[in-house]
């Protein structure tokens, strides 16, 4: 099916095409004809599946009937409100409307706090026909008056799930209060709750459920790895992956608090790694310009928190790093959700120290996957921070070797220090609580990565992501 089956106007289409998008994408196929018949809609999707265009497009078909150019503020009533959790994920949809509007007369605001609000002012008393906003600073417009949702003829909720974590919903169902209660409604949400669900009964008429994953699932496309590791020198494992195990050219990695997030950043920054943090304390331009250098591969790792990374939409993102397991196994979907993403090929590794087992548990429950599990030598249980600096160091002594001409060393030769330690399984991970297998098996046919290579089983670090050596 093309996009001109669906029925879109043709500067959609052309926009589309300049995109670079070739078919539509499930959801797209789904969703946009429901929009365009004028039906409220309840959408499970995943990121990464093209929800938003699969919404954005017939919005914008809709509303070209009021596309117009003229000056007056009157002419450009909001006419369509798109609500998301996050400063990142409301400019991140605001920009795919700028995409897809381009060749429409319709103008776009993004609304979102941490940020001066007199642009923000000036921008809607000039008028704009679709407000992409966070609940709370659109509440601020609200009480400032410097919006009028009497016209909103379009609600779409973004990543409904993670607004229900965040506290938005009393928020939310303020602002729904202020709508005309002709409009049409969409939800999107990765996973249905039953506060999700209550909130969509209240919100949605008769709505079409349209899904394209089943809900709580994983990309296929997505390899998970759980590295067991004592918490004291997971910082150094992280290191170690980073300089001589992970190929990939971009790292997301996950930490559960702000301040873990930008210790952990200045660290691998000592280590010789280009990292950057993005978290909550950050203010928007600090966080725009990590995320921004992340994009542009100025930053090799980018350290975030769940809140900060939400609906971060990266091109070919390949290697997602969890430096902690997510306190909320749903969590774990999102995070590496950034990864594999429109079919490609994603990594999803997870340190996981002892304490982390019922997290780890709970994870595999919800994807209904066990995940495989590799102690890395030299980072077991009997590591301390002192052996396991002692690796690093003589790992970089190695590498300067290694780059050294008067010295021949096979490129993928372990160093002496890792040759000599106990292998993973048949070390017997054990670490006193421990995980139900050393080894993972897949429930789900086709769903896990590869057992641990002959290298590797025998105690020899190799590259075993993306086939490169790291550096
Ligand atoms: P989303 O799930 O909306 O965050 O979209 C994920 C990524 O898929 C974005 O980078 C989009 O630009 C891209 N995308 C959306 N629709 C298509 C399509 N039909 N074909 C190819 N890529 C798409």
């Amino acid at each position: 099916m093309s996009f001109s089956e669906l029925g879109l106007i043709p500067e959609l289409l052309r926009a589309v095409e300049e995109a670079g998008y070739s078919e539509p994408t499930p959801i797209q196929r789904q969703a946009i004809p429901v929009v365009l018949e004028g039906r409220d809609v309840m959408g499970g999707a995943q990121t990464g599946t093209g929800k938003t265009a699969g919404f954005t497009l017939p919005l914008l078909h809709k509303l070209s009937r009021w596309a117009n150019t003229s000056a007056s503020p009157a002419r450009h009533p909001v006419r369509a409100l798109i609500l998301a959790p996050t400063r990142e994920l409301a400019m991140q949809v605001h920009e795919s409307v700028q995409t897809y509007a381009k060749y429409l007369p319709l103008r776009a605001a993004c609304i979102y706090g941490g940020v001066d609000i007199k642009p923000q002012l000036d921008e809607l008393r000039r008028g704009v026909e679709i407000v992409v906003a966070t609940p709370g600073r659109l509440l601020d417009h609200v009480e400032q008056r410097s919006i009028a949702l009497n016209q909103v003829e379009f609600v779409v909720l973004d990543e409904a799930d993670r607004m229900l974590d965040m506290g938005f919903i009393p928020d939310i169902r303020r602002i729904l209060g202020l709508l005309p209660a002709q409009r049409q409604s969409l939800l999107f949400s990765a996973t249905f709750s039953d506060e999700i669900k209550k909130l969509a009964d209240s919100m949605l008429k008769s709505p079409q459920l349209i899904e394209v994953a089943r809900r709580n699932m994983v990309s296929e496309t997505i390899t998970h790895r759980v590295h067991p590791v004592p918490g004291a020198v997971k910082r150094d494992l992280l290191t170690w992956l980073l300089l001589e195990d992970v190929a990939a050219p971009q790292v997301l990695v996950f930490c559960s608090t702000k301040l873990a997030c930008a210790r952990l950043a200045r660290q691998l920054q000592k280590d010789g790694i280009a990292a950057d943090a993005i978290h909550g304390d950050k203010n928007q331009q600090q966080r725009t310009e990590a995320l921004e250098g992340f994009k542009s591969g100025a930053i090799r790792v980018l350290v975030a928190t769940d809140v900060a990374a939400r609906g971060l939409d990266i091109d070919d993102l390949p290697c997602v790093i969890n430096y902690e397991l997510p306190p909320t196994a749903e969590d774990y979907i999102h995070r590496i959700g950034r990864t594999g993403r429109a079919g490609k090929q994603g990594n999803a590794i997870s340190l996981v120290s002892p304490d982390e087992h019922l997290r780890l548990s709970a994870i595999e429950k919800l994807i209904k996957l066990k995940i495989t599990q590799e102690i890395v030598p030299g980072f077991d249980k009997d590591a301390t921070s002192d052996s396991a600096r002692r690796i690093l160091r003589n790992q970089n002594a190695d590498r300067r070797a290694h780059t050294s001409p008067d010295r021949e060393r096979p490129r993928n030769a372990a160093p002496d220090t890792l040759e000599r330690k106990p292998n993973l399984a048949s070390d017997g991970f054990d670490f006193n609580r421990p995980y139900a297998e050393t080894e993972s098996k897949p429930v789900v046919p086709g769903k896990t990565s590869s057992p641990p290579s002959a290298a590797r089983k025998a105690g020899r670090p190799i590259p075993f992501l993306l086939g490169g050596n790291g550096r």
